[in-house]
């Protein structure tokens, strides 16, 4: 995989996430269905957006690690209005902040669930959607294991 600057899908009209190189093993592990983040080496805290410095100690000494891909909807908000074409046959549709049992947040969407089902507080678990031959999202979906309780 190699870093990305292309935002539009020419064949689909869908928008790409822009690929950075530091944010390469992120999207790799992606590809791979693993949910990679960067953990401190010094203060043992995964963080999230991917940057240079743990965000909790300012430490530089990080490694990637697979995360559990648990977590639960901390933050919906739902879209009515298409703002591009390819967003027409989409809406209404939910764009949630998941906060995964680790500690970090993640921007995303919840599938395999009704938009009108998703809840503040509902458990959720990563899933993966290939969006094009080199970009697979991290996604997330009802987690019904933890339903079941
Ligand atoms: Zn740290």
């Amino acid at each position: 995989m190699r870093p990305s600057t292309k935002t539009v899908d020419e064949a689909t009209g869908r928008y790409l996430p822009i690929i950075y190189a530091e944010e390469l093993p992120f999207w790799e592990g992606a590809k791979k269905r693993t949910l990679q983040l960067q953990r401190c080496n010094q203060c043992e805290k995964p963080w999230y957006p991917i940057g240079p410095t743990c965000p909790h100690c300012f430490s530089t000494d990080f490694r990637w690690d697979v995360m559990s891909g648990k977590g639960f909807v901390h933050a919906k908000v739902v879209y009515h209005k298409a703002w591009t074409k390819w967003f027409e046959d989409k809406v209404p549709y939910a764009v949630v902040q998941v906060q995964l049992a680790e500690g970090p947040r993640l921007t995303s969407n919840v599938l395999e669930c009704n938009v009108r089902d998703v809840r503040i507080g509902m458990p959720v678990e990563v899933t993966y959607q290939d969006i094009t031959e080199e970009i697979t999202l991290v996604q997330f979906r009802p987690d019904s294991g933890a339903l079941a309780k």
